[in-house]
């Protein structure tokens, strides 16, 4: 089973690393003391078979002289009993060894390995045919036997003996080499702490990082993460820690506002049948007396009833036309068509159309623009909105014989449009809540000019729309001022 913690899997990796590399030092250590002393044994001994061949007459008139051969072997036998002498022809095969009989496996050893020493060998150790073992080598020394000036055959030497064919061999009889697997050991040990230590320090600040994103999920996503001292400067975990906490701030404040806009939602709704059930019941109202007294009204008083009912159905008509624009404006995938206008013929489209209204009530509409105004840049649809929204309060909220003035006033970045009136004006304590959707001043006022509180509350949204604002200016009295913000087109 896979451990569960990043260190673990760490250490576990670790572990497989320093074991093949253990692996790998002792294999070395062993082969190059081994090589070693066979380098030095070869090179200590290398005159040693000279001397013998020059010593002992061991081939004589063709035949190979016993009583020599045995005093050889004996002597051999007290001084260096690991030294093992063999007798060998002109061809390499065996005449006579010093071992015990039963243990020679060859009758014959390879001379090329014994010319390439006579010839003086590049590089020790040499090795050449172990006769004791049909498929092993060893290094050897050698020299030429001569009968007379007739070269004989060889005396082959081989040095070591079975001494270290294996390795436990070796390490039981090298203190060197028990001594090298120790501190190795040891080193790999310290390794693996090291290590280990290394990975639980360098892991830490994951481990709070995954702690803080588990709390993060069991809190409901809702409490955003807190990582006191992360800095976005840091190494990859901090730069991590770092996003995952905003991440966490956001995922936090996105959940907030999807909760506060399903509770917007639900207020609106409320709102709407409220309002829409006022001018419904008027409505009704108005429609069921037409229905009851319709044999007694006169056809004054029928038409009088009919003039109202259909007041409050227009009413009704244009509450629903305004929550709906108000409810496009609001959904998030409302697109805007930005195009460069001209503000000035827009504004005096938009007059045009209510010059008559103006007229009606007695009021002039003036106009103050730039002959040669820069085009703005801005969706027209919704501006021509904004300005008629506007102009129609300037109209409904203004007495008679009152005046309304409009100007555009152009500036580097962009073009101011105001729209001021000499009306009652907004007292202090409404002037932020005006545009608040269903926010009336003269609710309570019977005579008030009818609206449902929504044209600000669209004026505002178009403008956010825009990045723009709409402010207002009044002194109570002396009319307001509403004046808005547009880009230039670049
Ligand atoms: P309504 O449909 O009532 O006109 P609005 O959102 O357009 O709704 O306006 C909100 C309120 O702001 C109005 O009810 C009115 O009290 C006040 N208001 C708006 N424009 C003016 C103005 N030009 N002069 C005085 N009061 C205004």
């Amino acid at each position: 089973m896979m451990p569960r913690t990043l260190s673990a899997k760490l250490t576990l990796a670790l572990i497989a690393i320093l074991a093949v590399t253990g692996a790998a030092w002792v294999a070395l250590t062993l082969a190059s003391t081994r090589l070693y002393q066979e380098e030095v044994d070869q090179s200590l001994n290398a005159p040693l078979a000279q001397y013998i061949a020059d010593a002992y007459p061991l081939i004589e008139g063709g035949e190979v002289n016993r009583p020599a051969l045995k005093d050889l072997f004996d002597k051999l036998m007290v001084i260096n009993p690991r030294i093992e002498v063999y007798l060998l022809d002109g061809e390499g095969a065996i005449l006579a060894f010093s071992a015990e009989s039963g243990r020679v496996k060859r009758d014959r050893v390879d001379l090329a390995p014994v010319r390439a020493w006579l010839a003086g060998p590049d590089m020790l150790p040499l090795r050449g045919d172990d006769p004791r073992n049909a498929e092993a080598q060893k290094p050897f020394t050698a020299a030429p036997v001569k009968d007379g000036d007739v070269l004989a055959g060889y005396l082959y030497v081989v040095l070591g003996g079975e001494k270290y064919d294996s390795v436990a061999g070796m390490v039981s009889e090298s203190l060197i080499v028990r001594l090298a697997l120790f501190a190795g050991g040891l080193g790999l040990l310290a390794a693996l702490a090291a290590g280990m230590f290394s990975f639980a320090w360098l892991t830490r600040r994951l481990r709070r990082l995954t702690q803080a994103v588990d709390r993060f999920r069991d809190d409901g996503f809702e409490s955003p993460m807190k990582l006191a001292g992360w800095r976005r400067g840091g190494d990859e975990i901090d730069r991590l820690g770092v996003t995952v906490e905003e991440m966490s701030q956001r995922i936090a404040d996105q959940i907030e506002q999807l909760r506060q806009a399903d509770a917007a939602r639900r207020d609106m709704v409320a709102n709407i049948s409220h309002d829409l059930r006022t001018p419904l019941a008027s409505l009704q109202g108005y429609l069921e007396t037409l229905l009851m007294k319709e044999d007694s009204f006169s056809a004054e008083e029928k038409r009088k009833y009919l003039d109202l009912a259909a007041r409050q159905g227009d009413r009704l008509g244009r509450l629903v036309t305004e929550l709906f624009e108000l409810t496009m404006l609001d959904s998030t995938g409302t697109r805007l068509n930005f195009e460069p206008f001209s503000l000035p013929e827009l504004v005096q489209d938009v007059t045009q159309k209510f010059q008559l209204q103006a007229e009606r009530r007695n009021m002039t509409l003036e106009l103050d623009m730039p002959a040669n105004a820069p085009f703005v840049q801005a969706d027209i649809g919704l501006i021509e909105r904004v300005l008629e929204n506007l102009i129609e309060n300037a109209i409904k909220y203004t007495p008679e014989g009152g005046k309304i003035s409009l100007s555009l006033v152009a500036g580097a970045d962009g073009i101011e449009a105001r729209v001021a009136d000499t009306g009652p004006g907004i007292p202090e304590a409404d002037r932020d809540r005006i545009f608040e959707r269903f926010y009336r001043v003269e609710k309570s006022r019977a005579d008030a000019p009818e609206g449902a509180g929504l044209g600000l509350a669209i004026t505002r949204r178009i403008l956010q729309l825009h990045d723009s604002r709409i402010e207002v200016e009044s002194a109570p009295g002396h009319g307001a001022a509403f004046s808005f913000r547009l880009p230039l087109a670049s």
